[in-house]
């Protein structure tokens, strides 16, 4: 079972060798050495957002960090992996833009709805602790978002919190200070494969697409 599962892999990056490498081989040239990308990439760790695919990016473009529901630890004495790789992107990448990007049917943000099923999991627990901004920011209910209207509005509304704690980190807020990076609040929605952006000035979220 395992080991079927595995020659998926196995066979994919076959066909990669194969038919992808050769044709990009410059380009990976170019970037074996080094990279520059412009754009630092928060997200959750959701296996539906891939974020080259919906973006039409690749390789060398988007610098990211991933995690369950797409979190930006508020800043303790404690370090950890995303806000040691942001300072990354920014002291020493320079990225120009930041942006935090949530998802529609977020496990993490369903998670804090029901409050349920994290007994068994006191690390997930814990983390989740960091969704709890969400609720003082949750943005008006969305017709368009049908039954699941309530959890997208809480997901929106984790967007908008992390988004926050993003701008509070010392090298964002020193970046933005001196005007060389921009920091974004985006909303994915799986099922229409649509981006919406978060405009403070209208504090809602609008089609990044127009
Ligand atoms: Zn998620």
């Amino acid at each position: 079972m395992g080991e079927d599962h595995m020659e998926r892999l196995i066979e994919g990056h076959k066909r990669f060798l194969a038919e992808v490498f050769p044709g990009k081989k410059s380009q990976f040239h170019l970037l074996a050495e080094t990279q520059a990308p412009e754009w630092l990439f928060i997200t959750c760790s959701d296996s539906r957002v891939v974020p080259d695919l919906i973006l039409g990016t690749g390789p060398g473009d988007l610098f990211i960090t991933r995690n369950a529901g797409n979190v930006v630890p508020v800043t303790t004495g404690d370090v950890d992996g995303v806000t040691a790789t942001i300072e990354y992107a920014v002291e020493v990448l320079k990225v120009k833009h930041a942006i935090l990007c949530g998802h529609s049917d977020c496990g993490a943000l369903k998670a804090a709805l029901d409050r349920k099923g994290l007994e068994s999991m006191p690390k997930a627990r814990r983390w989740l602790s960091h969704v709890e901004g969400a609720w003082s920011h949750r943005q008006a209910l969305n017709p368009a978002d049908g039954e699941h209207a309530e959890l997208a509005s809480l997901i929106r509304g984790n967007v908008v919190a992390q988004l926050l704690n993003l701008k509070a980190q010392p090298s964002v807020a020193r970046a933005g200070v001196e005007g060389r990076l921009t920091v974004h609040g985006w909303y994915y929605d799986i099922l229409t494969g649509r981006i919406e952006q978060y405009d403070e000035g209208a504090k809602r979220f609008l089609p990044l697409a127009g």
